[in-house]
């Protein structure tokens, strides 16, 4: 199966539990990845990190430890098992939710840090690392002194008190291109792709991405920025993390 599932799915948090079947199973320098017949988990890709969660077969459970996209979508496992006995057996998929909950916050939030960066100091998002404790970002800005740590907190977390809708859908990038909340440069995405899946955060920032999001800016909590470096000339390097 190589379309990945997941991203017909918004809001991303609390998965559904889903039945599929084992495809294949592969020996990649001495560690096992699965190929399922269909997958809603979410690959390690755009600073996100990979789901995790576990296969129930009804004589024993597998945990999957790694996600990636290949030619196909392969899953980690670990554990006892016999690897050619798995092969078209049943199983139902589950989720470790609080981590897909926990990613969709911090992901969510990633929108709006960018976003409120661009805003105030034209600062461009040019990387970043999701994660469950800590996200960072990676922000070009010119004019690095513009840079004010207090005024990002307040509008990004104003922005998450004003309980926004964030939704999904799918557009064409020749509808995209004129819109002024679309903030990445959309010629970095590959040309072949006419449909994109968009995200938007009503009235702040609409952005093609393939993560996890929250349904609502209400559902993030409060955001903490801890430390922020410099990574090189017209480069700072912010950390946040979320505050209940
Ligand atoms: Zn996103």
């Amino acid at each position: 199966m190589d379309e990945p599932l997941h991203i017909y799915n918004h809001p991303a948090t609390n998965p559904q539990s889903f039945e599929t079947s084992i495809l294949g199973i592969s020996n990649i320098d001495g560690k096992y990845w699965i190929e399922l017949e269909e997958s809603y988990y979410y690959p390690a890709g755009g600073g996100q990190p990979a789901d995790l969660g576990t296969l129930e077969l009804s004589e024993c459970s597998i945990p999957i430890i790694d996600v990636r996209k290949k030619e196909t979508i392969i899953h980690e496992i670990m554990g006892d098992f016999t690897p050619d006995n798995l092969v078209g057996k049943q199983v139902v998929a589950h989720f470790d939710t609080e981590r897909r909950n926990q990613l969709a916050r911090m992901h969510t939030a990633q929108h709006l840090v960018s976003a409120v960066a661009d805003e105030l100091f034209s600062g461009t998002t040019i990387g970043n690392q999701i994660g469950t404790e800590k996200t960072r970002i990676d922000l070009g800005i010119i004019d690095r002194e513009a840079f004010d740590k207090e005024a990002l907190v307040d509008a990004v977390n104003s922005i998450i008190e004003s309980k926004l809708i964030v939704s999904m859908d799918f557009q064409q990038r020749s509808e995209l291109i004129s819109n002024p909340l679309v903030r990445v440069n959309l010629d970095l995405l590959p040309k072949a792709i006419e449909e994109l899946r968009v995200i938007t955060i009503d009235g702040v920032d609409i952005c093609p991405c393939a993560g996890s999001h929250v349904a609502n800016t209400s559902e993030i909590g409060s955001i903490e920025i801890g430390r922020v470096k410099s990574k090189g000339a017209g480069k700072l390097r912010v950390e946040y993390s979320i505050v209940e």
